[in-house]
């Protein structure tokens, strides 16, 4: 009998569980092994399966269900984190890099439907011109820069380099020393 297939797990009042809850340690080392990382600031490409709308899709299997997941919003689960009682499809996860099959953190945000399309717009309009200035540090730029060197092993000065600061700034972050109201 072929598996059924559905998408985000749910409990029994029909609310959806948080990835981090339903993703065991060997789902999460799954998904990264699907996924082909570059450097910091390049693109991570998914290389598995990819859903109708040309997001990357993960599938897990648990009694003879597969539950299937858009691997950028795993990532973004995995590295920042959904704001407690947000879950999935209520918070729209946007790519600054316009790459749909994109899983680096880096290039993830979180945002309203309406600022994804802004966003777009905006970006297109600035694209020629020499709009980035200094990258300064958000909430949730110290959580993936987090992520990506406690749980990745990305070197804490290849990622400072990458956001042109200061090395210390980056080891600090990693050791808890700054920003450690930050979980
Ligand atoms: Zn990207």
């Amino acid at each position: 009998m072929p598996a059924q297939l559905k998408g985000s797990k749910r409990d029994d009042a029909g609310k959806i569980i948080p990835i981090r809850e339903v993703f065991t340690q060997s789902d999460i080392d799954r998904f990264w092994a699907k996924v082909q990382t570059a450097g910091p600031d390049e693109c991570w490409l998914w290389t598995s399966a990819c859903g109708a709308a040309g997001y990357g899709e993960y599938r897990i299997c648990e009694n003879n269900i597969r539950y299937r997941y858009r691997a950028h919003r795993i990532a973004y689960a995995l590295s920042v984190g959904f704001p407690e009682g947000h879950e999935q499809e209520d918070i729209v996860i946007r790519h600054t890099c316009d790459n749909r099959l994109c899983v680096n953190p880096a290039h993830l945000e979180s945002g309203s439907h309406s600022d994804n399309v802004r966003d777009r717009v905006e970006r297109n309009r600035s694209a020629k011109g020499s709009k980035n200035g200094r990258a300064k540090l958000t909430e949730e730029g110290v959580k993936i820069a987090r992520y990506c060197m406690n749980e990745l092993g990305i070197d804490h000065r290849v990622l400072a380099k990458v956001a042109g600061m200061d090395p210390t700034c980056f080891r600090k972050i990693k050791d808890g020393e700054m920003w450690k109201d930050i979980a």
